[in-house]
């Protein structure tokens, strides 16, 4: 049955101007009209009418085309012609169809897309969900916009780090931590790569950056959350909260930039004919006006140290209508490493990079005074003496540096207006999921 497969090309390769074509795909569609059968073929790359009429085909074929099921993979070599009404305009006349996997019968999924389905059910059979060609382009556009995000960095001289996700102490305290069974000891999944990255700045290392996941164990249930998410962290000494802004607004663009050249046929598959690159610098307004203009709007005034919640983070969206950054954040509310004013104790060098939807990144710039860090870690209610590996670098020469975490399925789904962030995410980990 089985046969070497000799020349094989993917679909979009094939041209009405082709003469021969050997592909291999998946059954999109079959449809048989008596004297005359397609089978519409289906690879990464689109979709190709391979057309059978039965009188002249061998009798091979016509059993095969008998027995294929849909999705099954086939094996088709044959000779091209120009079509105006197939997709691609043009058709294969099969000399040898092959079935090199068959799919069962009933499919769990329908991947023609031509019956809905529902997030979970698409979750729970990803390998088939990701067939379908607006899928795929959503994993596309994610591949590129990690390429665009390493090349941007490494091409401005950062170092891509790697940093243990197994740890025995809180990043910033609190209960959001997945215990794991570690031997004897106590650890957790880490929460954020934060307390490593700045001992690398300790280590002169000057620029980082890491792509890596990030394990919150909270339980809410949101379009938003989940609880493994992918960070692309990134930390840069001799610099400031502004410094590490204007990183990280390049870089979106960059990225956008990035999608919108390489992407074309993911974007108009997505039907975004609306992707538009940002242009203007974001908008940088300090948190005592966002709450001001929040407030007004909600009608509800919101106090100096309350957060900004979901609801205040619309209504500013739907008045900012970009992105935007809030700077300035009062101290009690960002994590001890942010650095706070000289003159301003209450406000620190903390921002939050904001999409009209929802929140993107968060930075500042860090304290880099071991005392100071050793009051605020107190302050914060913890024990300075769990964080004993984090602030050793801090006696021994620690220059001053600023950074970030953006989170990667929120910049994806915001780019591609996803309504939901697992929608980004291949296998999303949420309170109810864990499987597959
Ligand atoms: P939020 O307030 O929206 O819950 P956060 O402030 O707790 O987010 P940070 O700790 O600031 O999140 O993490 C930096 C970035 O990592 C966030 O801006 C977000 O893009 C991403 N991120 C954090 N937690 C999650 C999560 N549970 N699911 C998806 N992305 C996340
Ligand atoms: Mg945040």
């Amino acid at each position: 049955m089985h046969r070497q497969i000799m020349t094989r090309v993917p679909v979009c390769a094939i041209t009405p101007d082709s003469v021969s074509g050997e592909i291999i795909g998946w059954v999109h569609e079959i449809r048989d009209l008596g004297g005359l059968a397609f089978l519409l073929v289906r690879d990464r790359t689109g979709i190709i009418q391979v057309t059978i009429p039965k009188k002249k085909v061998g009798e091979e074929i016509i059993a095969t085309l008998r027995e294929v099921s849909r999705e099954s993979v086939v094996h088709v070599q044959g000779e091209v012609k120009a079509v105006n009404k197939a997709p691609g305009g043009r058709e294969i006349i099969p000399k040898v169809l092959l079935i090199v996997s068959q799919a069962q019968v009933p499919l769990p999924l329908d991947v023609s897309e031509k019956v809905p389905a529902e997030l979970d059910t698409r979750l729970d059979n990803r390998f088939l969900d990701a067939r379908r060609p607006r899928v795929t382009a959503v994993f596309q556009v994610r591949s590129e916009v990690q390429h665009a995000v390493r090349n941007f960095l490494h091409d401005d001289g950062f170092y891509e780090i790697t940093t243990s996700k197994i740890v025995a102490a809180a990043t910033e305290g609190g209960t959001e931590l997945f215990p794991i069974a570690y031997f004897e000891k106590e650890a957790f999944l880490n929460q954020s790569p934060q307390l490593y990255k700045q001992m690398m700045m300790a280590a002169g290392f000057e620029k980082v950056y890491e792509i890596g996941p990030i394990f919150r164990a909270e339980e809410h249930n949101t379009t938003k959350h989940l609880n493994e998410a992918t960070s692309i962290d990134v930390e840069v000494s001799f610099t400031d909260h502004t410094g590490v802004m204007d990183i990280l607004e390049n870089m979106i663009r960059h990225v956008y930039r990035e999608v919108s050249t390489h992407c074309s046929d993911a974007l108009a598959c997505l039907e975004m004919d609306s992707f538009v690159v940002p242009s203007d610098s974001f908008p940088r307004i300090p948190y005592r006006d966002a709450i001001e203009i929040a407030g007004k709007k909600m009608d509800e005034p919101i106090a100096f140290g309350d957060d900004i919640g979901t609801a205040a983070e619309k209504v500013l969206g739907e008045e900012m209508g970009t992105h935007y950054f809030i700077t300035d954040w009062p101290t009690a509310i960002k994590p001890y490493y942010a650095m706070p004013y000289e003159d301003e104790p209450e406000i620190c060098k903390a921002f939050d990079l904001m999409h009209p939807r929802m929140e993107l990144s968060s930075g500042a710039e860090r304290v880099h005074d071991h005392d100071l860090l050793v009051r605020q870690i107190a302050e914060k209610g913890l024990n300075p003496d769990n964080f004993e590996f984090y602030l050793k670098p801090f006696r021994y020469g620690m220059p001053p540096h600023a950074g970030w975490g953006l989170g990667s399925d929120r910049l994806v789904a915001t780019m591609l207006s996803l309504p939901n962030v697992r929608e980004a995410v291949l296998f999303p980990r949420d309170r109810h999921r864990v499987v597959p």
